[in-house]
């Protein structure tokens, strides 16, 4: 019960890793707002919370929206009474070359995966300051460290949230709010799913582990961040990659 009787909200906490940290949280003890986008996919994650013992919030939030991770926080508020962990994991990609690539499928990228954790950041740590206390986890990407052919809006967003990440340690931590970020490698999830087979074969074979990372993967670093365990852990970004960068 390494998170017992604390509040996190998780982004994108409906499915993939995000669904994954939130059951692997409420497996030790903690209560759950899921915030995401698709409310219906919310609803069905809280209920495998619930399931599991623990208290659970469906919320429908659009991270790209300020109002939105607001109106999501106060109702956290409402039924909690506060927030303990924030989990920073909705993401998304939209991937062509730079030359081809959209302004729309840039700025779309950017205000989900980087802008989106700003805007979170912002709200709960509003919350946290007062609490004198607060842990916040965001996913980047191992793509954030070494970039990838094809991810610019991607691998700057992700690489943004490490930086993000060491910025927000530095001005929350006289207020006990450690900020860490985990960077995942290959994982199985949806997001991953689409690739073509035999990029994912040629993939496999780059990462040391010799196989694809799981969403409990993720989450076990999650949670050890989110945990008194990693109490004097702040700015940091922990790749969990089987090896592979
Ligand atoms: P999925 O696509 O499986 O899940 C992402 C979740 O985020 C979905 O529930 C999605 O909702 C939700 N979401 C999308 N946009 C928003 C938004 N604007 N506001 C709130 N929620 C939103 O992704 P993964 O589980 O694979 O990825 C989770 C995180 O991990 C992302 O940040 C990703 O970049 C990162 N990551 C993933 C890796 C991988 O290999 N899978 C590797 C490295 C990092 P909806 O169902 O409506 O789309």
């Amino acid at each position: 019960m390494r998170l017992k009787d604390k509040v996190a909200l998780v982004t994108g906490g409906a499915r993939g890793i995000g669904r994954a940290i939130a059951l692997s949280f409420a497996r030790e003890g903690c209560d759950i707002a899921i915030g995401d986008v698709n409310p219906e996919a919310a609803k069905q994650a809280a209920g495998e919370v619930e399931a599991l013992g623990r208290r659970a919030l469906p919320l429908k939030i659009d991270v790209t929206s300020y109002a939105e991770v607001e109106e999501g926080i106060n109702k956290i508020l409402d039924k909690f009474a506060k927030v303990d962990i924030l989990v920073n994991n909705a993401g998304i990609t939209k991937d062509n070359i730079i030359l081809r690539m959209s302004d729309a499928d840039w700025d779309a990228v950017l205000a989900v995966n980087l802008k989106g954790a700003f805007n979170c950041i912002k709200a709960a740590s509003k919350v946290m300051l007062k609490q004198r206390a607060g842990k916040i986890v965001s996913i980047a990407s191992i793509i954030g460290l070494i970039g990838n052919a094809g991810q610019a809006n991607y691998s700057a967003s992700k690489a943004g949230i490490i930086a993000l990440t060491k910025t927000a340690a530095k001005e929350l931590a006289s207020r006990n709010i450690n900020v860490n970020a985990v960077a995942p490698g290959f994982i199985q999830t949806e997001m991953t799913a689409r690739l073509p087979e035999d990029l994912k074969e040629k993939m496999r074979q780059e990462i040391a582990l010799n196989r694809f990372g799981t969403p409990q993967d993720v989450a076990a670093a999650c949670l050890f961040l989110a945990s008194q365990e990693a109490d004097y852990i702040t700015g940091q970004t922990i790749v969990v990659d089987g090896g592979m960068v």
